[in-house]
This record gives C-alpha cells, structure tokens and sequence, in this order.
C-alpha cells in the first residue's frame, strides 16, 4: 500500500485485510509498538520517528524480515508502509524471492497535500487497539473512546503540525519515487483518495478482483 503520510494507508490496508483475511503489517505500528515497550530498537527508532524522518532503511528492513520470516503466510500479507525507499523496495524483492513469493499489485492512494494536512491533524489513534480514528471523517461513538476497546483516543507525537510537513517533505524526497519503480514493473495501480472511506475500500476491491482475473 503506497501513498503519503495520511492519505489513508493504514485505515484501507487494515480493511483489506479483514476483508481478505490475510495479516496487515505495517511498518509504522511495529516501530509505534517497540517504543512503546523500550526494546533497544524502539530507543533507536524513537528520535528518528518523532521528527517525522525515516528510521535507517537497516534497521526496518531487518525488522520486516523478521516478521514475515518463519511465518506461514499461505495468502499472503498486505505491507502497509513498507517499503518507503528505493533500497527498501529492493530489499524487498530480494526477501520475496528468496521466500519464492511476488507482489501482485502495488496500490498507490492519491490525495492532495492540503486536504493530507488537514486529515493528519485530525487523526486520534487508539493508545490500546492502535485502531485508527478522525475527529472530522470517523468520530469514535463517544468522544475520545475507542469504539473497538474503550481505550483512550489520543493523537500521535508525529502528528503534530511541524512534524507532519517534514514528513510530507520526506515522502516527497524519499517515497514518492517508489512510484515510478512499481510502474515500471507493471505492478503499480492508482487510486483516488479523495472519496469516503467505504468508496476507496470498494476501488481498491475493484482493483485487486480484476487483478485476480
Ligand atoms: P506510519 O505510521 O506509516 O506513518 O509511520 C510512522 C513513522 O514510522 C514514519 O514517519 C517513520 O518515522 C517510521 N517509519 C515507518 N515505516 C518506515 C519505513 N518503511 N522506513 C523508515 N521509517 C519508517
């Protein structure tokens, strides 16, 4: 799942994965949970995170490795915020194959930078469940409470203005290049953002049936 920073990532990969039944891995709620518990990888990760930059393509990599090694993925995975760099991406191929695996499609959510600006500073993240909300576009039942556990909403440290225009910038930079990269292996596939969250749920179903076909 490609796309910057708040165009809806984690909300569709999380659907799509319920939906096919398949695991979400994403690359930002491992980094999230690691800090959250203080493992030594978490302490490295945790400036790099909170200022909205990219943690070292080693140190990411090794942990994707890690979490799709070993595991009998016999449907596959959906990778939500992996890979965000050229050399992520082929480090990717190198594991896939190794593992005798392939990526079938590659969607990229497209939204604009004001409308990504103003969905980021609205967005609440359950601290229990990581379930993702919007003050504005998915209001929890009861304010600041999970609709999935009851924990507390709360809004993340890298979602604070300053942090979310480095951010932007570094998708820029780094990320967006992943674009090309995937269209030029024919994998890539365009999705508009700019729609309800059911609408892009069934565009990206859209995609992924005939993909199928
Ligand atoms: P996300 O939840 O996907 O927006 O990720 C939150 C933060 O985790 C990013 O701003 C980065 O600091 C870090 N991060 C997540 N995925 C990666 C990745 N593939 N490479 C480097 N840093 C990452």
């Amino acid at each position: 799942m490609l796309g910057a920073p708040g165009v809806g990532k984690g909300t569709q990969a999380s659907l799509l994965a319920q939906g096919q039944g398949v695991p979400h891995i994403s690359a930002g709620d491992i980094l999230r949970q690691e800090m959250k518990s203080e493992t030594n990888l978490g302490r490295e990760a945790k400036s790099f995170v909170n200022q909205g930059k990219l943690v070292p393509d080693e140190l990411i990599i090794n942990i994707i490795k890690n979490t799709i090694n070993g595991r009998n993925y016999q449907k596959g995975f959906i990778l939500d915020g992996f890979p965000r760099t050229i050399v992520q991406a082929k480090a990717l191929d190198s594991l896939l194959q190794e593992l005798g695996k392939k990526i079938d499609v590659a969607i990229n959510i497209n939204v604009s930078n004001d409308e990504i600006v103003k969905r980021l500073s609205g967005r609440r993240v359950c601290e229990n469940c990581k379930e993702n909300f919007h003050i504005e576009f998915k209001a929890p039942r009861v304010m600041n409470k999970c609709d999935r556990c009851g924990g507390r909403l709360v809004i993340r440290d890298d979602d604070k203005p300053e942090t979310i225009k480095n951010r932007l910038e570094v998708y820029k930079n780094m990320t967006e290049p992943l674009i090309d990269y995937y269209e030029k292996k024919g994998l890539l596939e365009n999705v508009s953002g700019n729609k309800s969250i059911l609408e892009i749920k069934r565009d990206i179903e859209e995609v992924i049936r005939k993909k199928g076909q």
